[in-house]
């Protein structure tokens, strides 16, 4: 197998690495820099050349948070990018600016179940959902041993199920998705407003008019904290509702869990997201495993740099 490069853009930081068989022979990243797709696409140009000269003109696999047409490479509505609200070429801008001759642009959250599923907590099952909890919550699936991408780049949209019908307001507008209850943002949204109807809770005093980061959510339920721990039981409860479905409807033996909040509560928040999946099925016997990731943030530039084979 030959050499190729995964980019992984992320919204505050753009990761690079050179994989070569299944070696990783470097990794490099930077800023995400604040001035648009033009300024973006140069730094991933100069991550490129920090890759040393086995990067040059190899195939480039990019996983950008986002909808991303699978035809064109077009990245549609990334809010999490400044500068990129209309539609951008990314997968053309990036081909131009280095000179690969091939450039596949992906959504990161399916990429990284694609890094799992070859080198990580996937391996050896044929179908796996990936599921990334962090700001937000995103998924993939590689079903048969390959990624699963869709007619409309949306498959494994997770965040985005329905969980209690007219429940909290999700960030994208629509109500009672999952993201609103196991997401960052959405927990610290409730925990906010609790705390404005004169709940007394850590999490607010910790993270003051800060962001409250998933470090905070771990030493206020470390304290005993009972907002924060309500608040871990309803996503908990509500990645079980979303889970259980996702299994039950494809028969999935593979259940992967990552991204920030994941990392930093560990596995025993997976454990007790597994549990909540499991005793929601039919035959939780031949439930899926639901295990935690295992590559950490490198998961999604590895991913990009193995689509591009
Ligand atoms: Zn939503």
């Amino acid at each position: 197998v030959a050499a190729t490069v995964g980019i992984d853009l992320g919204g505050t930081k753009v990761q690079a690495v050179l994989v070569d068989g299944d070696d990783l022979v470097a990794d490099v990243r930077t800023s995400t820099p604040a001035g648009g797709p033009e300024a973006v696409v140069e730094a991933i140009a100069a991550l490129l050349a920090d890759l040393g000269s086995g990067a040059k003109g190899v195939p480039i696999g990019v996983g950008a948070p986002g909808v991303i047409d699978p035809r064109t490479g077009v990245l549609h509505r990334a809010p999490n990018l400044p500068g990129f609200d209309a539609g951008v070429a990314l997968g053309p801008m990036v081909a131009e600016a280095t000179g690969a001759e091939r450039v596949v642009v992906a959504n990161d959250a399916n990429v990284a179940v694609v890094a799992e599923h070859v080198m990580g907590a996937g391996r050896g099952a044929a179908d796996v959902l990936g599921v990334w909890v962090g700001t937000g919550v995103g998924g993939g699936f590689v079903l048969d041993g390959r990624l699963r991408v869709g007619p409309s780049g949306l498959t494994g949209e997770i965040g985005h199920v329905v969980v209690v019908d007219g429940g909290r307001r999700c960030a994208c507008g629509l109500d009672g998705h999952l993201e609103a209850y196991a997401g960052r943002a959405g927990m610290e949204k409730e925990a906010r407003r609790r705390y404005a109807d004169g709940e007394a809770t850590l999490l607010v005093e910790l993270a003051g008019e800060g962001r409250m980061k998933s470090g905070i959510f771990a030493k206020a339920l470390e304290a005993g904290d009972r907002v924060a721990e309500e608040l871990l039981e309803e996503a908990v409860q509500a990645l079980g509702v979303a889970l259980s479905t996702a299994a039950t409807l494809i028969d999935l033996q593979r259940i992967v869990v990552g991204g920030g909040v994941a990392e930093k509560l560990g596995v025993p928040y997976v454990a007790r997201i597994g549990e909540a999946t499991r005793r929601r099925l039919l035959v939780p016997e031949t439930g899926p495993e639901v295990l935690p990731a295992e590559l950490g943030d490198l998961a999604g530039a590895l991913g990009a740099a193995l689509l591009v084979r």
